[in-house]
């Protein structure tokens, strides 16, 4: 790394710990605050540390629109709908007026009440390709499996007049009958009717074709539940944005194991590294993921490199498991790329308390080491040593802006 900052050009690994940040439970103590982390530490002791809301105080953020105010888009002008995440993050084409959903395989019986709203762990890959590129009311329909029984629909929109203001056919919860697509309340127009239309129709004729599917018949033998229905929900459309690399000036890489951050990352122009054995829970392999960022870091100027199981270790209520985690973070990761030659940035993009088992609005601990910055006293990385720091608190939309300048592409306002 350059010994000047601001003149040359520096290198940033981002960790980004999702939903690390906690309250105080067990022994009055967050999960950050009880694990073993003595890398991390040793960052927040040679670095400038704070407390970053990651949209801003009071908003409680969903992982999609958290990272995109982190990576400098804000979320109010960026944000395209969850669809569109899962659908890049499956590496599914899109285009401009193209409509996209999160998808699951679900149970449902003659009535269309909703038994299992997680249906088809195997045999999913096969059930997809039967709905695979069916046309109604003249739009082309491709669907994807992912993982387990999460699938990706992409509607082409060419000239179709589509659009992302509809509801849910997802009910969310099992015995409920599957809902009917609708427009969302005040965007009552042609293409909100038109894509309900279409919606509705796919998930009766997804019923018609998987039902009888020989895929689920098998299903039955075994005595399990058949996956005979697809639910959409969480509509996006497609729009292209201008990339990191155009707004920053720096090129950008992504290392991360759940789809949705590889979408948002693609969303925004960042070369989407593929890392063997990442699950986006407590099995995933740390070991390839540093291996993968370090080696980024040698064609990027910026690696992004996403950790998911400390959120959904937050939405378990399990506060030993979190724990557990954020140790071997530190352990197999923070140890790996303390000494990198560029800049570290850790943080999370919100709060997933195990108390409350969901997203909160708390702020998150963030702290940035490397050349220039200034050190505080802040020697242990949790959310409350972070609040005497001297980045104050600060929003995820201003992190991009302060590593820029770090980096040396900053912009200057004014002569
Ligand atoms: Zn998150
Ligand atoms: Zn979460």
């Amino acid at each position: 790394m350059s010994t000047k900052p601001g003149y040359d050009k520096n290198k940033v690994i981002l960790l980004i710990c999702d939903g690390l940040g906690d309250r105080p439970s067990l022994g009055g103590k967050t999960p950050l605050q009880a694990a073993d982390t003595p890398n991390i530490d040793e960052i927040s002791k040679a670095g400038i540390n704070g407390l970053m809301d990651g949209i801003s105080p009071g908003i409680v953020p969903g992982s999609d629109t958290a990272h995109l105010a982190i990576l400098g888009y804000d979320p109010y002008k960026y944000y395209p709908g969850r669809g569109v995440f899962e659908a890049l993050g499956a590496d599914m084409a899109l285009h401009k007026g193209d409509v996209a959903f999160r998808a699951n395989f679900a149970t449902v019986d003659e009535k269309m009440r909703v038994i299992d709203r997680r249906a088809g762990r195997k045999g999913s890959k096969e059930l997809a390709e039967a709905l695979n590129g069916l046309e109604i009311d003249g739009v082309k329909i491709f669907l994807k499996n992912t993982t387990e029984h999460r699938c990706a629909v992409v509607m082409e929109g060419k000239n179709e007049n589509l659009s992302k203001y509809v509801s849910d056919v997802d009910t969310h919860e099992a015995g409920d009958i599957v809902k009917k697509c609708e427009p969302l309340k005040g965007k009552e127009g042609e293409g909100e009717k038109k894509t309900a239309k279409i919606v509705n129709e796919f998930v009766m004729r997804s019923y018609e074709i998987l039902n009888g599917h020989h895929v689920n018949e098998e299903r039955r033998r075994r005595g399990e539940p058949p996956a005979n229905i697809i639910l959409l929900r969480g509509a996006g459309s497609y729009e292209e944005v201008p990339s990191i690399k155009a707004r920053f000036g720096f090129s950008a890489a992504c290392v991360a194991g759940a789809s949705l951050y590889k979408g948002v990352a693609k969303y925004l122009g960042m070369e989407v590294i593929h890392v063997e054995g990442t699950t986006g829970r407590a099995d995933t392999n740390l070991n390839n993921k540093v291996e993968a960022a370090l080696h980024a870091l040698k064609a990027h100027d910026f690696v992004f490199l996403h950790v998911k199981a400390t959120d959904s270790m937050g939405h378990d209520g399990d506060f030993e498991g979190k724990k557990n985690m954020i140790s071997r973070i530190d352990k197999e990761l923070v140890a790996r790329i303390k000494d990198a030659d560029s800049y570290i940035v850790i943080t999370a993009d919100h709060s997933t308390p195990v108390s409350i088992k969901r997203h909160s609005s708390d702020p998150v601990p963030v702290v940035i080491k490397g050349v220039g910055v200034r050190k505080d006293r802040v020697n242990k990385f949790d959310e409350f040593s972070a609040a005497s720091g001297g980045l104050g608190r600060i929003s995820g939309i201003n992190l991009m802006p302060i590593l820029s300048d770090f980096m040396g592409y900053y912009k200057m306002y004014g002569t």
